[in-house]
């Protein structure tokens, strides 16, 4: 059992598109939180080595600690694509214990009730669950048309827990698809769950960077095609900037013309193609 917790990262740092704590958008108030419950990764496509150095929908998720052991999978065989997918572990070290959990999976490949060590794969990114492309949160309609857009990483999301063997109503436990967790005789209480995140806590101060490079070689490079489009976005950019000393009728036409290339310039580069 190690002394500490770490947690390697799984992706480079440059793929982080999100921090805990950020408040992005509305969607952490509607769930009562301070903001964001831990980091994000994204699709990062590198220009130099002309490879996605970040999470792309259906790649490989690492697991991110020592001895993870899988106690629950949410939503799996849930078809309704905004339901949050996602799998949780225990981690037991000699100073704490912790729940660590992974979302918005497209596919799940832990298995509740086995244990994992860094590097090995506990599923596939996806855009299950609350997604957005900037302000456009992505609806279900679009994901079940095929969209890929909006897919990432969320976490690992780290969330200190203490074992108990007596329930009280006015904490919180972790629960599994059956409701809440029995292991070995032992409940698991969420240690601070009032802390505005729900008892999550950043992963910043258990992260280590060990596993980070390992990750770029598994990922496809991009199709060439996305680099046509962001050209034809670039372009689509400068003639918008035009629009405000148009004549009146050409205005309108020019803004809904750009407006239809730039949907089109969206499907190709984040789904649906
Ligand atoms: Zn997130």
């Amino acid at each position: 059992m190690q002394k500490e917790l770490q947690v390697f990262l799984p992706y480079p740092k440059s793929c982080i598109t999100q921090r805990f704590g950020a408040n992005a958008n509305y969607s952490y108030a509607r769930d009562g939180l301070k903001g964001h419950t831990a980091y994000d990764w994204g699709e990062i496509y590198d220009t130099k080595s002309k490879k996605y150095i970040g999470a792309a929908w259906g790649s490989p998720i690492p697991n991110c600690t020592f001895d993870a052991y899988c106690y629950s999978h949410l939503n799996e065989g849930n078809k309704d694509l905004n339901a949050y997918r996602a799998v949780f572990f225990l981690v037991e070290t000699e100073t704490g214990l912790y729940e660590v959990s992974y979302g918005h999976l497209s596919t799940f490949e832990a298995q509740v009730g086995k244990t994992y060590q860094p590097g090995d794969v506990i599923g596939y990114v996806g855009n299950t669950g609350d997604v957005f492309v900037g302000d456009h949160e992505v609806t279900a309609l679009e994901k079940n048309a095929g969209s890929h857009a909006g897919a990432h990483l969320h976490g690992p999301q780290v969330r200190p827990v203490k074992k108990v063997t007596k329930r009280s109503s006015k904490k919180q436990y972790l629960q599994d698809s059956k409701g809440v967790l029995k292991k070995d005789g032992f409940y698991f209480e969420v240690i601070d769950y009032n802390n505005g995140f729900n008892g999550c806590v950043s992963l910043a101060p258990f992260s280590t960077e060990t596993l980070a490079t390992d990750y770029k070689a598994s990922i496809p490079p991009p199709p060439p095609i996305t680099e046509h489009a962001q050209a034809l976005q670039d372009f689509a950019g400068e003639i918008a900037k035009e629009i405000p000393s148009m004549p009146e009728p050409r205005k309108i036409e020019t803004q809904n013309a750009l407006q239809k290339l730039f949907e089109a310039i969206k499907k190709i580069l984040y789904g649906g193609y």
